[in-house]
């Protein structure tokens, strides 16, 4: 998929290590192989996105499978809608693919149908990008806003949001006519016991309506499961990827991390619409 220069916006031309624009920018590749294209202006930290804790904290939780049936939902529904297209050469956009554990499995998942996906990540946290960069060098990710996605208009087949912002004016504009979006968020139920066991009076998740203008919904399915997490370890590292761990005091953090076992449930809603 074509990339757009940040400074310019025409498109970059990409090699081995780096890549160059029509008027002459140049991007260097990390040694990991991922492409920065934030512009300093748009950069509000130094290492702006999830940092290096989280980052790890959810690449150990994901790579011990506990969200496989989310991730592997994703890939069913996304490619069995990429099947029914003319060719076999979908262009997918991860916004927000963070440590690229969903994006590498929807590759996985389209490669086994046949396909030759053409799959870009992209994610404001370069630490999450270089893991991402890591795992499937066939993906090409680059650091970047998903409010400002240094894609084309329309250039997309498919658009995956997995629990990042919703941005409705720039997916808009680089879902061709015609193309999809997924969606995953939380679930009502997502986490209750692991929020049972930090506070006193737990709140279920809040989800919308799932009407969203400019789209139609083609699609709903709710994953359920429930986890046993058996390791202290994958508790705390379950609690580092969640947005409570950094609201919640250390005398509540501790009554969670001081427990040697959590079962509880998991519940996303995966939502795909046409635009
Ligand atoms: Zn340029």
């Amino acid at each position: 998929m074509t990339v757009l220069c940040p400074v310019c916006q025409t498109p970059i031309t990409t090699t081995e290590d780096g890549g160059v624009c029509r008027k002459g920018h140049r991007f260097d590749r990390a040694r990991s192989g991922y492409m920065h294209l934030l512009p300093a202006n748009r950069k509000h930290a130094k290492n702006p996105g999830d940092d290096k804790l989280m980052v790890d904290a959810r690449r150990k939780f994901l790579d011990k499978g506990y969200y496989r049936p989310l991730a592997d939902t994703v890939s069913r529904l996304a490619s069995e809608w990429l099947a029914n297209l003319p060719h076999q050469t979908p262009c997918v956009l991860d916004a927000g693919c963070g440590e690229g554990y969903y994006t590498t499995l929807l590759y996985d998942a389209l490669c086994q149908r046949g396909m030759e996906p053409d799959i870009l990540g992209v994610d404001i946290s370069k630490l999450a990008l270089d893991k991402a960069a890591k795992r499937q060098k066939a993906i090409f990710y680059v650091v970047a806003s998903v409010f400002h996605l240094p894609a084309p208009d329309a250039c997309c087949d498919l658009l995956c949001s997995l629990f990042s912002p919703y941005c409705s004016e720039e997916y808009q504009r680089v879902i061709r006519p015609g193309g999809a979006m997924l969606l995953v968020i939380p679930g009502e139920n997502h986490l209750w016991e692991l929020k049972q066991a930090i506070y006193e009076r737990p709140y279920k998740n809040q989800v919308k309506p799932f009407a969203l203008e400019g789209f139609t919904l083609l699609d709903h399915m709710q994953v359920h499961d429930i986890i046993y997490l058996a390791e202290h370890n994958d508790i705390e590292n379950l609690f580092k990827m969640t947005p409570y761990y950094y609201k919640t005091s250390e005398q509540d953090q501790a009554r969670l991390l001081g427990r040697g076992e959590l079962t509880t449930q998991i519940e996303f809603e995966v939502l795909l619409y046409r635009k």
